[in-house]
């Protein structure tokens, strides 16, 4: 799934997607795969964490409500670990009301994106942490 291209695997832009509804990581694969991005997938938190202490992705994109383990229990444990804590996590979250922008915050995430994933703010929220293009033009 992940450092099957060519070349430095180590210059690849590598993207754990964390996400329990099969739409919503369909349409983000295809868009950090377009963008040039490799992507390693998850759909509960618990192989999110698994998944990111074996393969160190430059990013991650993670689901709050899934079952197995929540984005914000993934979140802490992997914010909390020497090896895992400096990979920024971006939340993709269906309610910014209420608080809950501040309790994704102070949970520990760098970011959020909310959903239904606009395509447009989507690419343009995780350019501001990985470029992916970069890995065609090693
Ligand atoms: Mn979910």
């Amino acid at each position: 799934m992940t450092h099957s291209g060519k070349g430095n695997p180590q210059r690849e832009k590598v993207v754990l997607i964390v996400e329990d509804e099969p739409q919503n990581l369909t349409l983000i694969r295809d868009l950090l795969q377009f963008s040039g991005c490799k992507t390693l997938e998850a759909t509960d938190g618990k192989q999110a964490v698994q998944l990111a202490r074996d393969n160190k992705p430059n990013l991650i994109l993670m689901d709050i409500q899934m079952p197995v383990m929540d984005g914000f229990e993934a979140t802490a444990i992997l914010k909390n670990e020497e090896e895992t804590k400096n990979i920024p996590i971006i939340a993709l979250t269906a309610s910014v009301m209420n608080g809950a922008k501040e309790r994704i915050l102070a949970a520990g995430f760098d970011g959020y994106i909310s959903k239904p994933i606009n395509i447009r703010e989507f690419l343009k929220k995780v350019s501001e942490y990985i470029l992916c293009e970069e890995a065609k033009y090693e």
